[in-house]
């Protein structure tokens, strides 16, 4: 994969031919945090996106900063407006920073006209225009005229083919790959190119998000342990009681192909052997450890043994990936799995690599976040780069 990179802009031998100052860079950068009542719950991604936005200002380009917010579906939401990101941005990166209520049309390309060397123009929520999800080439076209210049820094959108992150691209004068984006590419490749043994942790609340990441998984690494509400439909396939846990009987066929292909000795399938088990999902029932899942009762974790098994698994690695928690972990009586594993996935000697919201949220709330080897930004982005597979943003900058 070869792409051009800010250090190409600034100071390699394009640089002198063409300068970065006054010049119009569209950065699309991954700003989605989470917001309640307006109010940054976690700022980790807008810190994350700093760094390439200021290395340009500093040169004295004029910045056009575009993302998404939430899931608005096209329309204006007030809650989902980037208008409290333009404080906030300012506020960790020192530029000066504005905002304008639209991220195209005339107010759009005004406010984008009016712009200094080295500030900043915050867009509204792309998202908002049912172009941007649609990648369509009107949208894009109406994007593209903002600036001369392309960069995209939001590794966490990466997956998708948008009108920000790819529709424009080809309407750019030039682009670039961000230094966040490089450093997530580089770290996420320690994954592709593993020292050995390649540990996969997959976990979380639906098979069906994640059964083709492990069937691709599968094929690369030497160990894939399966935590989670995934796991029932892995241990309705090898036929043993599941009690009320969630499972996708659609998908018991495919969980069956992967337990056949580790039989066989393609990889080394590691499942629950012991469960935390509740009758209710809020925490408020009795709860209790069982080998043996009983009828009525479902699996909110995974047992003490099996997270012994996993962090077992996690300090014998050389390399290992992690997404998805291991049960019900926002509860607090079933939150132990996921600590236990989140703990040995920190106190690995392997080169390590997690990703996905709700992971993360698990090893920075138990405050071993930094001892991580990488925590990535993007939970999708991430999860299909680490299977190999060609991302349509990256895809879209190298052309
Ligand atoms: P990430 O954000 O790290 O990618 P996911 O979003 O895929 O992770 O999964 C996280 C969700 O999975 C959490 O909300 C958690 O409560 C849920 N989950 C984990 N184990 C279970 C379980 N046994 N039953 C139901 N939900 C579960
Ligand atoms: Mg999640």
């Amino acid at each position: 994969m070869k792409l051009t990179t800010l250090d190409d802009w600034l100071s390699g031998p394009e640089a002198q031919a063409n300068p970065i100052r006054g010049r119009r860079v569209f950065v699309r950068a991954d700003l989605n945090v989470p917001l309640d009542s307006g109010r940054i719950v976690d700022d980790s991604r807008l810190k994350a996106s700093v760094g390439s936005v200021k290395r340009l200002c500093t040169a004295g380009a004029r910045v056009i900063l575009a993302s998404h917010l939430g899931r608005p579906k096209g329309e204006r939401v007030d809650s989902l407006s980037l208008a409290p990101l333009a404080p906030a941005f300012s506020e960790r990166s020192g530029l000066p920073v504005t905002f304008v209520e639209d991220c195209v049309g005339e107010t759009a390309a005004t406010a984008a006209n009016a712009l200094g060397e080295g500030e900043v123009l915050l867009l509204e929520n792309l998202r908002f225009h049912r172009g941007e999800t649609q990648n369509q080439p009107e949208f894009s076209r109406a994007l593209a005229t903002l600036a001369e210049l392309y960069v995209n820094d939001a590794f966490g959108t990466a997956h998708r083919a948008h009108a920000s992150t790819v529709g424009m691209v080809a309407h750019a004068s030039a682009a670039a790959a961000g230094d966040l984006m490089l450093d997530e590419i580089q770290h996420l490749s320690a994954i592709l190119r593993p020292e050995r043994p390649l540990l996969c942790l997959l976990g979380g609340g639906k098979v069906s998000d994640k059964l083709g990441a492990l069937q691709n998984l599968a094929e690369r690494a030497d160990i894939l342990a399966v935590g989670g509400a995934m796991a029932y439909t892995f241990l309705a396939a090898r036929d043993e009681a599941v009690g009320n846990s969630r499972v996708e009987s659609d998908r018991i066929g495919e969980a069956q192909r992967l337990l056949d292909r580790a039989a066989a000795g393609q990889y080394e399938l590691l499942l629950p052997t012991d469960h935390v088990v509740s009758q209710t999902l809020d925490g408020s029932g009795e709860s209790k450890i069982v080998r043996s899942i009983p009828a009525g009762w479902m699996g909110v974790d995974i047992g003490p043994e099996t997270a012994a098994r996993y962090a077992a698994a996690a300090h014998a690695a050389r390399t290992l990936f992690w997404n998805g928690p291991m049960g019900i972990f926002e509860i607090e009586p079933f939150a132990k799995g996921t600590e236990h594993v989140a703990r040995a996935v920190a106190d690995s000697p392997a080169t390590s690599v997690v990703g996905g919201g709700d992971s993360l949220a698990a090893v920075n709330g138990l405050g071993i976040g930094n001892r991580v080897g990488h925590r990535s930004t993007g939970g999708g982005a991430s999860l299909e780069f680490v299977q190999g597979l060609e991302l349509p943003g990256l895809k879209a900058l190298e052309q």
